[in-house]
């Protein structure tokens, strides 16, 4: 029986420790925090989206890079969804398409999950912080030192530092094995007027469209005191975050034409509020109108307005806050069973990878599939090496 060391109790470093135990390996989960799947189980209070319903070549194009794709082909998202009902989790698909558990959270999951762990043997090592490695496959933790015959390590990036990935690994490999951590699926900072931030700090703005360069999302936000928060706003983020600050365009009303905004919104000696208001735009979005035009936007047409407002993009918010991680580990530092190249027997797994998708269920399923080929690709490197083994020492 071969021992395996998996770092990080993440969806991947769980995921790769399933694979492993049930393959017959003695496993020992480390993680740096007293309880596994912290950042798993903030991800449950937004209802965990697990994974996406589309059709799997369409699903593949959401991700950046190409090497992920054979990993989420071997473990799609069908295998996903058959794995969490196997684990007891029945699931739902939004009207969006994306995957659900009915429960809306992850800790069922996770409980189940943990239960199937420690009946396959797998040892949970609470607050084991890896420090980067020793000799050979040997992993340096604060403390003590584990020199397993494989190791898989699924680190995670380094957004939501308090619940342990806080990127610290990358200082253990060399750096041109790393490209650098940056947020994404993060919010943007807005400059809001003070009174639009005091009244509005919370209130959605659904049904909205934003375009930049010839490009345009669809979705909704959320106005903080800093920004805008929410879908719409990740969905643009990566093509807007070398850009900021910029100005990008709002369609506060996306589903009507500039005609049939303007019929309704009228004109007269009706107030602006009252006339935005009739053309069904919500408080928040009323707010942004007025905004603008506290800012100088031209006042003349203001369906136009509606249709095409200016809004200052300042900055992307801080990585300690994003959904995810862009940047990571290079592929080409690991070959196609994700073992690292330098180091024969560490394998890498999950958001530590140089790879970035989407929210709607991408990251999730991103790190499960790269969990699990990393997992099998230890397996598979373990059972080449034994049979390896006597031929060296006859010889
Ligand atoms: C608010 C929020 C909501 C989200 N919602 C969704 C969603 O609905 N759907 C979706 O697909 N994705 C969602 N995500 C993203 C998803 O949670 C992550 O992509 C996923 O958890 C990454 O999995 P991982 O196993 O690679 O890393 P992680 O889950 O980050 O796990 C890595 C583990 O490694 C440990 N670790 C790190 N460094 C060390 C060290 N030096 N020594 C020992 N242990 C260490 C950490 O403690 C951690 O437990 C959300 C993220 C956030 C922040």
């Amino acid at each position: 029986m071969a021992d395996v060391a998996v770092v990080g109790a993440g969806p991947a470093g769980l995921m790769a420790a399933e694979v492993l135990a049930a393959g017959g390996a003695r496993v020992t989960l480390c993680d740096a925090m007293a309880r596994p799947g912290r950042k798993f189980l903030l991800a449950g209070r937004g209802g965990l989206n697990l994974t996406h319903s589309e059709p799997l070549e369409r699903f593949l194009t959401r991700y950046d890079r190409p090497e992920i794709a054979p990993h989420i082909r071997a473990f799609p998202p069908a295998a996903l969804m058959a794995w969490c009902e196997g684990l007891g989790q029945e699931l739902f698909i939004g009207t969006s398409g994306r995957v659900f558990p009915r429960a809306m959270k992850a800790s069922p999951l996770l409980r189940a999950w943990l239960r199937r762990l420690e009946g396959l043997g797998v040892a949970f090592r609470p607050r084991a912080r890896w420090l980067g490695f020793g000799e050979g496959r040997a992993l340096r933790f604060e403390g003590f030192t584990l020199a397993p015959d494989a190791a898989v390590l699924a680190l995670g990036g380094a957004s939501w530092p308090g619940l342990g990935s806080d990127g610290a690994w990358v200082g253990a490999f060399a750096p041109e094995e790393v490209a650098p951590l940056a947020p994404a699926n993060m919010g943007f900072r807005v400059a809001w007027s003070a009174p639009f931030a005091e009244r509005f700090a919370g209130a959605p703005l659904k049904r909205l469209a934003l375009s930049h360069e010839g490009r345009r999302w669809r979705g909704e936000a959320v106005v903080t005191r800093q920004g805008l928060e929410g879908g719409l706003i990740y969905a643009a983020a990566a093509a807007l975050r070398a850009a900021a600050p910029v100005t990008v365009a709002l369609d506060l009303r996306p589903d009507l034409d500039h005609a049939t905004l303007a019929a309704r919104l009228g004109g007269g000696a009706q107030s602006l509020a009252n006339r935005l208001r009739r053309a069904g735009l919500a408080p928040a979005a009323i707010g942004l109108v007025q905004e603008a035009l506290h800012a100088g936007a031209p006042r003349g047409d203001l369906a136009a307005l509606v249709k095409a407002l200016p809004l200052r993009l300042e900055a992307p918010m801080g990585l300690a806050r994003a959904i995810s991680t862009a940047g990571g580990l290079r592929w080409a530092a690991l070959d196609e069973a994700l073992m690292l190249r330098a180091r024969p027997g560490v394998f890498c797994a999950g958001e530590m990878l140089d790879w970035e998708a989407p929210t709607g269920g991408y990251l999730l399923q991103g790190c499960f599939a790269t969990g699990r080929a990393a997992g099998l690709g230890a397996l598979a490197w373990l059972s080449q090496r034994a049979s390896r083994a006597p031929a060296a020492s006859a010889g």
